[in-house]
Formats: structure tokens, C-alpha cells, sequence
């Protein structure tokens, strides 16, 4: 298992360094503010929604190398998705990173962040950007947060 700890650990290392889709969306159909006052996580999400389907998603901010990694592999997760499968991919994720469950092959890469059920600390750090891309969708125009 530590070999695959490893990979993950990795994976997350060079998100965190190159984050994937970072840049500011213009122009977006939705976006939200989120921010972690435990950790001071905070990350700005735009979304390029049409006809239900995200076309494109963005990410901009600054915080710990679990919350930039994690929304860096959201937008690419969310890339080409139906809204629809938002929540029950979040929902998914949710489950890794509390130790819910399994990593199953519906998460796909998102699976490198299993090791954070082993911090709970953390786990805000690595849901803030799904919260974040929650609320774009439902429109909400207060800031997130994870507290
Ligand atoms: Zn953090």
C-alpha cells in the first residue's frame, strides 16, 4: 500500500505545484466564492454551463497543497460533465475523503486524495472547491464556508 500512498502523494505534489485550469473563466455562467477560515483556504470557481452540461471550469485562489490539488483535480473531474452528476460525484468524493468508503472507479484520479480520511483536519481543505462549485451552481452570491 505505501507504493500507491506514494503515487498519490505525488500526483497531489505536482497538482499543487501546477494547478490544472487555473485561471479566471471569462465569460462564465456561474461562479462562487469559498473560503476555510481553519485552514485559510479560499478559491474563487467559475463554470461555463450550457445547455446542463459544464463546458468549461476554472479555478483561482490560494491555500494549503491539499485544497489547491483537490480543486485542481475537481475542474478536471468536472470537465464535459452534466450538472446533473455534480452532486452524486461530490457525494463520492465525500465518502474517500471522510473513509466513508472505498475509492471506487467512479472517482477515477480523484482517488489520490483517499490519504486525507487519515487527517480529518483536512477534509474541509479538500471539499472546499466542491462546495464552492455547489453554490455557483445554485446561484448563491454569499461567500462559502467550510465552518
Ligand atoms: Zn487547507
Amino acid at each position: 500500500m505505501s507504493g500507491l500512498r506514494d503515487l498519490y502523494q505525488e500526483v497531489i505534489l505536482d497538482h499543487n505545484k501546477r494547478p490544472r485550469n487555473f485561471r479566471v473563466l471569462e465569460p462564465c455562467s456561474h461562479h462562487a466564492d469559498g473560503y476555510n477560515p481553519l485552514c485559510g483556504d479560499q478559491v474563487t470557481v467559475y463554470l461555463d454551463v450550457e445547455d446542463e452540461v459544464i463546458r468549461d471550469v476554472s479555478f483561482q485562489g490560494s491555500g494549503c497543497a491539499i485544497s489547491t490539488a483537490s480543486a485542481s483535480l475537481m475542474t478536471d473531474a468536472l470537465k464535459g460533465k452534466p450538472i446533473t452528476e455534480v452532486e452524486a460525484l461530490f457525494e463520492q468524493f465525500h465518502d474517500l475523503v471522510t473513509g466513508a468508503a472505498q475509492p471506487s472507479a467512479k472517482v477515477g484520479k480523484l482517488a489520490v486524495l483517499a490519504g486525507v480520511q487519515d487527517y480529518p483536519s483536512r477534509v474541509k481543505c479538500a471539499t472546499l472547491a466542491w462546495h464552492t462549485v455547489k453554490a455557483a451552481l445554485e446561484n448563491r452570491s454569499e461567500p462559502v464556508k467550510t465552518e
